[in-house]
């Protein structure tokens, strides 16, 4: 009898700090809840470390793994994961006044162990044969091939729509067992084309009205998506925050976007801010494209406190906004937290889907071809427990397979005779 021991740490209830253990050895992302009482998976060393993608809720907590001596990701992650632990002191260390749970030394220290990896490259180890393939969900991110006795195959977070900024996750290798996200489960998405459409038209009738378009936008994937949909209809933004670095870092890999021209055309053509562009930046009507994406802090809330009481100005979301966040309060009840105060929006606020998890349809096509290819017991993860619990029900229905929605500190011995 042959086994695989797969040890869920975090991610199982709800998005954030998604960890996975795999025969007590090789950690399968380590990342950080924000905005939580608890932000760190359950805590357990590791040999070596895979990062999914840069993305904080899968990296955000990997200098913890100060025993782990190498870590592998794709040379985008690699970076992303860089900017964002930077970020993430230098956030602890202004609004906690305290130290985090790691230094920029233990930060260095991980980036000294990161060895960069290509799409669909084999590399050992401890026993097994990995590879990270294209998962299309931002830049460089992949899902996870672990091939040994018993082959296990992690999605990570994944889409299969293809984007204005990256192709969707295509193919898949064939495994034993299967881990799968269910974000999006019993949820799907715009089509695309209506959807850049519908935001196109609202931004021009409001410039064409003298008001100023505001986009909150993640910095990484997000952005660029943005730019790139705004620079092929030749509307040049202004750019403020984290998106600029994020947008360098991008261009830097070109092989890892569709069409990179079309971004450097986007990004040559914004109007960068910095001090004296941001005082004249409301003079004439104009688009700003700003982190962060759900209102929570960055520069987006100083533009949000120059236009909140502009009716004919709009703030458009661009994903989803997450309880306990400003975005989420703006949405549901009209209300923006500026200076601990609650004020009213009066501008227009609209919210665009441009999601990068698969939605309902492509998560089911994806366990449906997951199982012809062998796979015939799931673990679904990174969803609420209502929509992980949905997912074992429709595989278990549906598909005809074993499936199962962990809780955290769950271990599974997966034996295969
Ligand atoms: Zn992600």
């Amino acid at each position: 009898m042959i086994e695989i021991k797969i040890k869920f740490l975090g991610g199982c209830d709800g998005i954030g700090k998604s960890a996975i253990l795999v025969d007590g050895k090789i950690m399968m992302d380590y990342g950080l809840q924000t905005g939580g009482d608890d932000p760190f998976p359950l805590m357990n060393d590791c040999n070596h470390l895979l990062i999914s993608h840069g993305h904080l809720d899968h990296c955000g907590s990997a200098p913890l793994l100060r025993k782990a001596k190498d870590v592998f990701a794709t040379a985008p992650t690699a970076d992303f994961t860089k900017l964002l632990l930077d970020d993430s002191v230098r956030l602890n260390e202004k609004e906690n006044k305290k130290r985090h749970m790691y230094s920029t030394y233990d930060i260095d220290l991980l980036m000294s162990k990161l060895k960069t990896v290509s799409y669909n490259e084999e590399f050992k180890v401890d026993g097994y044969s990995c590879t990270f393939l294209d998962a299309g969900h931002i830049v460089g991110s992949s899902s996870i091939l672990l091939k040994g006795d018993v082959s296990l195959f992690y999605s990570s977070d994944t889409n299969s729509i293809e984007t204005k900024l990256i192709r969707g996750s295509n193919g898949f290798p064939g495994a034993d067992v299967g881990i799968v996200e269910s974000t999006y489960f019993g949820e799907d998405h715009t089509p695309r084309k209506d959807l850049e459409d519908r935001f196109i038209k609202s931004i021009k009738e409001t410039i064409e009205a003298g008001g100023n378009v505001i986009i909150p936008c993640f910095a990484i994937n997000r952005t660029q998506e943005i730019l790139s949909i705004l620079g092929e209809h030749n509307i040049s933004p202004y750019l403020d925050g984290m998106g600029v670095e994020a947008t360098k870092i991008i261009l830097s890999h070109p092989s890892f976007i569709k069409n990179s021209s079309l971004l450097k055309r986007s990004f040559d053509n914004v109007s960068l801010v910095n001090k004296k562009v941001r005082k004249r930046i409301f003079d004439e009507p104009s688009v700003i494209v700003t982190t962060a994406g759900m209102a929570n802090g960055g520069p987006v809330l100083n533009y949000l406190k120059r236009i909140y009481k502009d009716p004919k100005s709009k703030l458009m979301f661009t994903g989803y906004q997450v309880e306990g966040t400003n975005g989420r309060m703006i949405l549901e009840k009209g209300l923006l937290r500026l200076n601990r105060n609650l004020v009213k929006i009066e501008s227009t606020v609209e919210q665009y889907d441009f999601s990068s998890h698969s939605g309902d349809k492509e998560l089911k096509s994806m366990v449906k071809r997951m199982a012809d290819k062998g796979v015939n017991l799931f673990f679904t993860v990174h969803g609420d427990r209502e929509n992980n619990e949905s997912f074992v029900e429709y595989i278990k229905e549906e598909v005809g397979c074993e499936a199962i929605a962990p809780h955290t500190n769950d271990t599974y011995n997966v034996s295969i005779t």
